[in-house]
C-alpha cells in the first residue's frame, strides 16, 4: 500500500504488453478499420504489406462517416467488440465533407474515434518522429537544426482539461483540467519504459522529458509531483522537467536534444503536431493508441484527404509505419516491425516520392548527393516497398 495515498494508488501499474501471439499458437488477428476518404485506399496498401510480411487474420469493419451512412452511428457495438477481440486494430481515417454539420445531435464520424479510445481503454498515444534523412529537405526547418533528430512524444489520452467539466452562462464559459494521481501515474510509467526501453533497442535515449506548466497550473504541480516520485524506479533514466512554452520553443530550435516527451493531454496535441511537422508531411507520421491488457489502435497521423481520394496519389507511408508500430508495441514482432522502418527507408532513399512529398522549397538548390526524385501513386510506392522487404 502507498502510504500517501492508499490502496487507491496502483503500485503496480503495467507498462503495455503487447498480446503475445505465437506461430504455433494462432495467426495474430488484426480488426482493421479503412474508414473514409484515402482512409480504404491506405488501408488496402498495408494489407499488401501484411500480406508480403506474414500471414494475419485480417477482418475489415466500418467506422466513421460509413458507418454512419450504413447504422446511423459512427461505431456500433458490434465493430466495438470486434476490436476487444482482436489483438490490434489498423485504422486508417474517418470524416469527410459529406458528414460536417452544425446541427450538434447529428452523429460524427470523430465520434467514431472517441468511442474506440474509450471503449478499448487507451490512455497512452505514442507519436515517433524521426526525419527521415531522404526528407530532409521538406522540413520546415533546416536541416542542420533537425538532424539527428529521434524523438517519441508520450501524450496521455483520456484525461486533462479536454475530459473535465466545461459550461456556458452568462457571458462566461469554462473548460476545468483535472488530473488524478492515477491517471499521472500510469502514463508516466509509460514514458519512462518507452525511454527504457529505446535506450536498450540502442537508439539514442534513456531520457524523459516531462512538459507541463508547473508555475501556473496545479494539476501540472500534482503531474510533477507524480513523475519525480515515480522516478526512483527508474534510476537508469534521465529525466528533466521542462516548462510547455519552453518545449515548444525548444522543438524548433533544438529537436534533436528530446528522447522521450511525456505530457498531459492538451499538451501533447498541441505539441506533437509541432513535433510532426519536423518530418515535413503529414503522410509520413504514425501513431499508436495503447491502454492495458486491450488491443492497441494504430493509425497514421493524417485525416482522410477528401481532395486527393480517388486519385491513386494517396502517401501510404504513415499507414505502413503505423503497421510497424503495430508489430512493435501491439504484436510483438520487433524484428519485423524495423523491417518495415528500413524498407519504408530504403525507397526514400532511391528517390520515390508521392507527390505530397515531392514539395521542395523554391529556390533551394537540388541536393547533389540524393538521387533524383521520382513521382509515384499509392501502387508503385507500395511495390517498392514490399520489393525491398522481399530484398
Ligand atoms: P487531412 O490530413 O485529411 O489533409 C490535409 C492535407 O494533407 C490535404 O491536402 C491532404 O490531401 C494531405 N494529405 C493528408 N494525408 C495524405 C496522404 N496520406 N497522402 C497525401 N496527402 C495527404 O486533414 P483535413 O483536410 O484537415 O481533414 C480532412 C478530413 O479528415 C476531415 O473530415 C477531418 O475531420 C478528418 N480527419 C480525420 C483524422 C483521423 O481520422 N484521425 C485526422 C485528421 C482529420
Amino acid at each position: 500500500m502507498n502510504e500517501e495515498y492508499g490502496d487507491a494508488y496502483p503500485v503496480e501499474v503495467q507498462w503495455w504488453r503487447p498480446r503475445r501471439v505465437t506461430a504455433a499458437d494462432r495467426r495474430p488477428r488484426i480488426a482493421a478499420l479503412p474508414g473514409d476518404g484515402i482512409g480504404p485506399e491506405v488501408v488496402a496498401a498495408a494489407r499488401r504489406l501484411l500480406d508480403a510480411l506474414g500471414e494475419f487474420d485480417v477482418t475489415e469493419h466500418l467506422v466513421g462517416g460509413c458507418s454512419i451512412d450504413e447504422h446511423g452511428t459512427a461505431l456500433t457495438d458490434e465493430v466495438l467488440d470486434a476490436c476487444a477481440a482482436a489483438d490490434a486494430v489498423l485504422l486508417g481515417a474517418v470524416g469527410g465533407p459529406k458528414w460536417e454539420s452544425t446541427d450538434p445531435d447529428a452523429p460524427r464520424p470523430e465520434q467514431g474515434l472517441l468511442g474506440l479510445r474509450k471503449g478499448l481503454g487507451l490512455y497512452a498515444n505514442l507519436r515517433p518522429v524521426r526525419p527521415s534523412v531522404a526528407l530532409a529537405h521538406a522540413s520546415p526547418l533546416r536541416e542542420d537544426r533537425i538532424r539527428g533528430t529521434d524523438l517519441l512524444v508520450v501524450r496521455e489520452l483520456t484525461g486533462g482539461i479536454y475530459f473535465g467539466d466545461r459550461g456556458r452562462a452568462d457571458g462566461e464559459a469554462h473548460d476545468t483540467c483535472v488530473y488524478t494521481v492515477e491517471e499521472i501515474d500510469r502514463i508516466a510509467r509509460t514514458g519512462f519504459e518507452a525511454a527504457r526501453s529505446r535506450a536498450e533497442g540502442g537508439a539514442k535515449g534513456g531520457k524523459v522529458t516531462s512538459v507541463d506548466k508547473a508555475n501556473v497550473l496545479e494539476t501540472s504541480r500534482l503531474w510533477r509531483e507524480t513523475v519525480e516520485r515515480l522516478a526512483s524506479d527508474y534510476g537508469d533514466v534521465e529525466l528533466e522537467h521542462v516548462l510547455v512554452d519552453n518545449a515548444a520553443m525548444q522543438l524548433v530550435s533544438a529537436p534533436a536534444r528530446f528522447d522521450v516527451i511525456l505530457t498531459e493531454n492538451m499538451f501533447g496535441d498541441i505539441l506533437s503536431d509541432e513535433a510532426a511537422m519536423l518530418t515535413g508531411s503529414l503522410g509520413m507520421l504514425p501513431s499508436a493508441s495503447l491502454g492495458e491488457d486491450r488491443p492497441g489502435l494504430f493509425e497514421p497521423v493524417h485525416g482522410s484527404a477528401p481532395d486527393i481520394v480517388g486519385t491513386g496519389m494517396a502517401n501510404p507511408l504513415a499507414t505502413f509505419l503505423s503497421v510497424a508500430l503495430m508489430l512493435r508495441y501491439g504484436l510483438d514482432r520487433p524484428g519485423d516491425a524495423e523491417r518495415v522502418e528500413a524498407a519504408v527507408e530504403a525507397v526514400l532513399e532511391r528517390g520515390l516520392r508521392t507527390p505530397d512529398l515531392s514539395w521542395v522549397e523554391p529556390g533551394r538548390p537540388p541536393m547533389s548527393d540524393l538521387p533524383a526524385e521520382v513521382e509515384v501513386g499509392t501502387e508503385e510506392m507500395t511495390d517498392a516497398v514490399i520489393e525491398e522487404l522481399q530484398r
